[in-house]
């Protein structure tokens, strides 16, 4: 399998379609899910290609992951959440759908359910989340 570089998040990095940004460095770059599966779910990519885990470079992954642990203090202390799930796909068997290396970071509260996927979020819903992310990136 190789990597497609007209995939949607490739189209994201080169700044061919717009994405609500929450966080880049020279490495990755990290952005809010459109269809979140909780409030704040956002998405951490490299900006380099790879199709996904079974791909990546050792040095990909280890940029992905720094910012992946990152984000999940972001995201806790922007929704005051009491955990973080991190979600990863490979391939079509495995779940994947976009085929640029993603790594999920949903907070948490106990006893709320991740939503079902598939739902669109409002575009000013998401834009006020990711201002709340930005924030705790901040502070
Ligand atoms: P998966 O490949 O299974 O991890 O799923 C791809 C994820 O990308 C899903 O959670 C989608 O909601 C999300 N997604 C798809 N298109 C966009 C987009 N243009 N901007 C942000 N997130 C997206």
């Amino acid at each position: 399998m190789s990597y497609d570089p007209e995939n949607i998040f490739a189209k994201i990095l080169r700044g061919e379609i717009p994405s609500e940004k929450l966080y880049e460095d020279d490495h990755t770059y990290v952005f809010m899910d459109i269809m979140p599966r909780a409030d704040g779910h956002c998405l951490v990519i490299p900006k380099t290609p790879a199709r996904n885990i079974l791909d990546a470079t050792p040095a990909q992954m280890a940029a992905v992951m720094e910012t992946t642990q990152k984000m999940s203090h972001a995201v806790m202390a922007a929704f005051g959440a009491g955990g973080v799930t991190i979600q990863q796909f490979n391939e079509p068997a495995g779940g994947q759908e976009v085929y640029h290396l993603h790594f999920h970071v949903l907070p948490r509260h106990e006893g709320v359910s991740l939503r079902p996927p598939g739902k669109l979020e409002d575009r000013e819903v998401l834009a006020a989340n990711a201002q709340k992310i930005r924030d705790a990136l901040a502070a």
